[in-house]
């Protein structure tokens, strides 16, 4: 009997698609038990009814149709009892409900089995006979341990959307009960409210080219609405600044700077000059800046596309005497855009915003970084989204899975109003955990530190607890120029971020672009970005980059003495050994005039399958290693870390990537090293326990996971971590892990963090 449910249990997980995955369960169950019908009924909660969605044996035109609502029928008595049924006469018990489309009438045997995962009914799963009997007992064992373990599977589905598209995908003859659109999570979270729209009357595209009467008097109008723009950035700008980190502060002191008339206000003067009248001159330098920026091969500087749109759009409206008519704010505004800014934002009443949704953009959105930062639930690129028809109405956010949902039925808005309660809960609880120490139940401390890029956390890191940072992406900064910085601008920026953490240290990551990461004023163009010219190997290709940025972290270093410096994409020793002969020599040269500076500690990134094979040869020759799981889950399941179509097999829970992990891990004590994770699955819940199970020394995350990672490990001991790695070792599938821990997190009290994002 183990066997085979262990096979059935293979065979569904090993399924392509989750609808493939019920007909598989259906069949393979109908096999075992030697009975003529298996089928399986799906809570649809939106609408309270059970849903037939797959079936061995009663008509199979039935699937989607057949809909039994909740407490009605044998399926819905399974349902509310909670516990398996077994009758030997189906159509003489009186909860018999005859449903004339699934061609059940000459079935008399019936067990049903309700799917339960933590507490809450997912469905039904009933085996059916023609002749009347009762099933026996090991019968019934089998359909109840089997309904156990599928109850993961199909959980993971639900948390992932299969069981809502595979619902949906059966509604096209109903009425919808509300529209929902799928962007990108901007900002995590659950927000309710009401949509509030955010026109511009002032529409830059349409403005033509026309000679000026007089250039000079053009001129003077252009400065006035400069003016007038900088003063609104000013008073937005003062509005938002207390609830922005250091960094983003500056973002609108940079528009300011952005509209001085040195700046693009130069440019759009000397346009007026040759000829056109302002207005047609701020279009023509406002639309080559944008053709620029948007040509250009990197997320973040193409997302600031939209930021200098926003900015021709509102000096337009200046120069065009238009009062701008500001919308009327709810005291829940869900702000809806084509393109929103953070200007757009910031517009926004205090403590009334409570989510946005904009058609255009992404997650490196200004306006996304900056509702990460205020903790408002945001999604991102909602492309079918018809912006005008949302206004007023009500608007479900879940910035979680990045989905919109508007004028949602009464059951799914109270489901999302638990789902926000629970996650209030959450961040009070976190809340008071700030200042504890990182460690296991049993009081073995974890060092928790954080990933940083543009410096945007500092503040929140600290707050957080963090003992250092982990990993600082020194190519941020270099992707926000327009070139090279100095060695000068990099030692200011690296000592700034140095004397903040200061005592705590700081691991910088010498420059690793290449792969997804282009430099504008650095073109590269191969057919395979990420098997190219990344990382350490343009370094050493050109070190006169590499020195000028290690002298500058030397330098920056002075007197603080927490550098750590870290090489990425290392994969081969000889790397490592060229790239510290570098060091070595940039060390030398600023001992000239800095004797008193420090040799940092230097580490190696593990984040390519060869480093794996060959940890302990690296280790031996740097102080420490971290892993790059990101990286690494790429080259070792050769999944595009970027490629849409392809994210559903990008898994770091993967047992190759878990074992590779491992053998890091234990090859880096071998020489005595300590050893750190940087990718993202040291940030995931799930994850982490997992990872202090293996004998990570420290875990480094963004900031806003610091908290969460704390009260998960402060919920197991190391020897529970450690059973819980054995038995996931043992497993051969990611989705079974994941289940698994998702299980073993709630069983130790932590539901509502499993919970939280998910429906
Ligand atoms: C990684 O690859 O896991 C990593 C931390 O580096 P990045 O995401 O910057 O490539
Ligand atoms: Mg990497």
């Amino acid at each position: 009997m183990l066997k085979t449910l262990r096979r059935i249990i293979q065979e569904v997980v090993a399924a392509p698609e989750f609808r493939s995955a019920l007909d598989i369960m259906v069949k393979c169950v109908a096999e075992a038990l030697n009975t003529e019908a298996c089928s399986i009924f799906l809570l649809d909660r939106r609408h309270g009814e059970h849903v037939l969605l797959a079936t061995s044996g009663l008509n199979p035109l039935a699937i989607g149709k057949v809909r039994v609502p909740v407490g009605q029928g044998l399926i819905g008595f399974v349902g509310e009892r909670e516990e398996p049924l077994n009758v030997s006469d189906a159509p003489k018990h009186p909860r018999f409900l005859h449903v004339p489309e699934v061609g059940e009438e000459s079935y008399h045997a019936f067990l049903g089995a309700p799917v339960i995962y933590h507490r809450q009914v997912l469905g039904v799963v009933i085996a059916q006979q023609h002749t009347p009997r009762r099933y026996d007992d090991a019968e019934e064992a089998f359909l109840v341990t089997l309904a156990a373990q599928l109850a993961a599977v199909i959980a993971h589905a639900e948390a992932t959307g299969e069981v809502a598209r595979l619902l949906d995908s059966h509604q096209v003859n109903q009425q919808p009960a509300e529209e929902s659109y799928a962007g990108i999570s901007g900002a995590p979270g659950v927000g309710i409210g009401t949509g509030v729209v955010v026109t511009f009357s002032a529409d830059l595209a349409s403005v033509p080219d026309r000679a000026p009467d007089d250039i000079e008097s053009e001129i003077r109008l252009l400065e006035t609405a400069l003016a007038a723009s900088q003063e609104e950035f000013r008073i937005l700008g003062e509005r938002i600044y207390e609830h922005l980190p250091s960094e983003e502060r500056e973002l609108f002191a940079a528009y300011q700077q952005l509209l001085d008339i040195t700046d693009l206000g130069a440019d759009i003067v000397a346009a007026i000059r040759q000829g056109n009248w302002a207005q047609g001159a701020l279009r023509s330098v406002i639309d080559a800046h944008v053709a620029r920026l948007e040509s250009v091969d990197d997320d973040y500087l193409r997302e600031r596309a939209a930021d200098i749109r926003n900015l021709g759009h509102r000096v337009l409206a200046y120069l065009q005497k238009n009062e701008r008519n500001l919308p009327e704010y709810s005291d829940n505004t869900i702000l809806i855009g084509e393109e929103l800014t953070a200007a757009d934002l910031a517009e926004v009443p205090e403590g009334c915003l409570a989510g946005l949704v904009s058609v255009k953009g992404s997650g490196s959105s200004h306006v996304a970084i900056l509702a990460r930062a205020m903790g408002v639930p945001t999604v991102m690129g909602v492309s079918e989204l018809n912006v005008q028809a949302l206004a007023d109405k009500t608007i479900i956010i879940d910035g979680f899975y990045g989905q919109v949902y508007v004028s949602p039925a009464r059951e799914l808005l109270e489901e999302f109003e638990q789902l926000a309660a629970a996650e209030r809960d959450l961040s009070d609880s976190l809340e008071s955990l700030r200042d504890q120490p990182a460690q296991t139940a049993d009081g073995e401390l974890i060092g928790l530190l954080v990933n940083t890029g543009l410096g945007l956390d500092v503040s929140l890191s600290l707050a957080a607890g963090a003992e250092g940072v982990g990993l600082y992406r020194t190519e941020t900064p270099f992707l926000i120029r327009d070139r090279f910085p100095s060695g000068e601008e990099q030692r200011i920026m690296y000592r700034q971020l140095l004397a903040s953490f200061a005592p705590r240290f700081v691991t910088m990551r010498t420059l690793d672009i290449g792969g997804d990461k282009l430099l504008p004023y650095f073109p590269v163009h191969e057919d395979n970005p990420f098997l190219g010219w990344r990382g350490i190997r343009v370094m050493l290709d050109h070190p006169d980059i590499f020195l000028t940025q290690v002298r500058a972290m030397l330098r920056a270093s002075r007197g603080f003495n927490n550098l750590q410096i870290m090489l990425p994409m290392i994969t081969d020793a000889s790397e490592i050994d060229e790239a510290l002969r570098l060091i070595n020599k940039a060390y030398a040269e600023v001992c000239e005039d800095m004797p008193d500076i420090v040799m940092p500690a230097m580490g190696v990134m593990i984040e390519v399958p060869a480093a794996v094979y060959q940890a302990r040869i690296i280790a031996r020759r740097v102080n420490f290693l971290s892993v790059g799981s990101n990286d690494l889950t790429q080259y070792l399941l050769a999944v595009d870390r970027n490629n849409a179509r392809v994210a559903g097999l990008f898994d770091p829970l993967h047992p190759a990537v878990l074992r590779a992990i491992l053998q890091v891990v234990e090859a880096g004590h071998q020489e005595g090293r300590h050893v750190s994770i940087c990718g993202e699955m040291a940030g995931d819940p799930v994850a982490a326990v997992l990872l202090v199970a293996m004998g990570f020394d420290s875990l480094s995350m963004s900031a806003s996971s610091l908290t969460r990672i704390k009260w998960v490990l402060r919920h197991f001991t190391r020897q529970q971590a450690s059973q819980l790695l054995n038995e996931v070792l043992a497993m051969e599938s990611p989705v079974m892990i994941r289940c698994h821990m998702e299980l073993a997190l709630e069983a130790a009290g932590l539901e509502k963090l499993v919970r939280a994002g998910r429906r």
